[in-house]
């Protein structure tokens, strides 16, 4: 298996990631590779297998069979020899700890300002210190745009400016990859662009991402690749102009005609 290991610049590779929730097949062999710094955008009908995927490369869901890396790790596997050892939890909670993940909903702790919910992992998990964890939750909150909120509780936030905080306590972790699953989807049509934003400047500052997004316009101009996922497989996968333009195949051409 070492032959297929990925090049150094690649991020995350998949190869032939097959996953059942008991009987349903829901991922078929999805093969894709993420490069180190590049946006992926994924797009597809519900129920293709999109989160499932996100839940994989993230330790959520352990995958069935097939290879998973990210930044050269094998996910959940420690190679000895020409054996594959199932990982420790301890090992596992090292690797996710270097993949940020941003959901539809937010789940921001109630009880928690803004600053406090980003404090919380940094000092929790990686056991840094109070001061140095703080100073960088103000940065993040800066970069966000929610300067004027480092004390505010969620409830006091609107849906935009929750995601934000959650985008930033992601970012508190320091992570090499960030996963986004429809982060926008759940919000009110006017608060989505600031959202996008974060993300659009996320990308530019070099953040290696993938994006399950409905944003055509964000998948367009901020993507450097766009795969269409559909029953568990990978249709599709280009230059989002050129997929959202031209798309070569019967399935992507049928969902984007219903969503465009
Ligand atoms: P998408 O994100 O593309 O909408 P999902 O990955 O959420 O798709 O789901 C793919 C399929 O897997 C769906 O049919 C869903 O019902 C099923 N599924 C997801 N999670 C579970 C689970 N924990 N148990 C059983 N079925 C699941
Ligand atoms: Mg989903």
């Amino acid at each position: 298996m070492t032959e297929n290991a990925p090049a150094s610049d690649v991020m995350v590779k998949a190869e032939g990631i097959h996953k059942f929730f008991g009987r349903l097949h829901i991922l078929r062999g999805i093969d894709l590779e993420v490069r180190s710094g590049q946006v992926m955008c994924v797009i597809g009908p519900s129920g293709s297998g999109k989160s499932t995927f996100l839940r994989c490369i993230n330790h959520l869901e352990k995958i069935d069979s097939g290879r998973l890396w990210v930044d050269g790790h094998l996910v959940g596997y420690r190679q000895r020899g020409d054996k594959l050892h199932e990982m420790h939890e301890k090992d596992v909670a090292a690797q996710r700890r270097d993949i940020g993940m941003v959901f539809q909903r937010f789940n921001l702790f109630p009880h928690m300002t803004a600053v406090q919910n980003i404090m919380e992992a940094p000092i929790r998990v990686k056991g840094e210190s109070r001061q140095v964890v703080r100073e960088r939750a103000l940065q993040l909150l800066d970069r966000v745009g929610l300067s004027e909120k480092v004390d505010s509780y969620p409830s006091q936030l609107s849906g935009g400016q929750q995601q934000r905080v959650a985008i930033a306590r992601a970012l508190a972790m320091e992570p090499k990859l960030m996963l986004f699953d429809e982060p926008t989807s759940a919000l009110d049509p006017e608060l989505v662009g600031d959202v996008l934003d974060v993300m659009r400047q996320l990308a530019v500052d070099g953040m290696t991402m993938v994006v399950v997004t409905h944003e055509m316009g964000f998948a367009r101009e901020v993507g450097d690749s766009l795969v269409f996922m559909d029953e568990g497989v990978v249709v599709e996968e280009g230059d989002p102009r050129e997929v959202l333009t031209d798309p070569q195949h019967r399935r992507t051409q049928d969902f984007l005609s219903k969503v465009l």
